[in-house]
């Protein structure tokens, strides 16, 4: 008499990994961080001397409270 021994080991679910090529990765890395570099530079930086649009103090205003709240210094 034989016996068979099945095995009763759990498998592990195979995950869902996204394939992004090195190309890609490099490019969604790349507008990541234009995009956060841009918003930091908004939220903290935009204003006087130094700001993109002169003496326009619409960007400034429009992210006043995140800037405050985020410990940027302003006035
Ligand atoms: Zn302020």
């Amino acid at each position: 008499m034989t016996s068979t021994t099945a095995s009763t080991k759990p498998v592990a679910p195979a995950l869902a990994v996204p394939n992004l090529s090195v190309a890609s990765a490099a490019l969604w890395l790349s507008l990541t961080v234009l995009l956060a570099a841009l918003a930091y530079y908004f939220l903290g930086y935009d204003q006087g001397a130094v700001s993109v649009f002169g003496s326009d103090t619409h960007v400034h205003e429009f992210v006043h409270d995140a800037r405050h709240f985020l410990g940027f210094p302003c006035h």
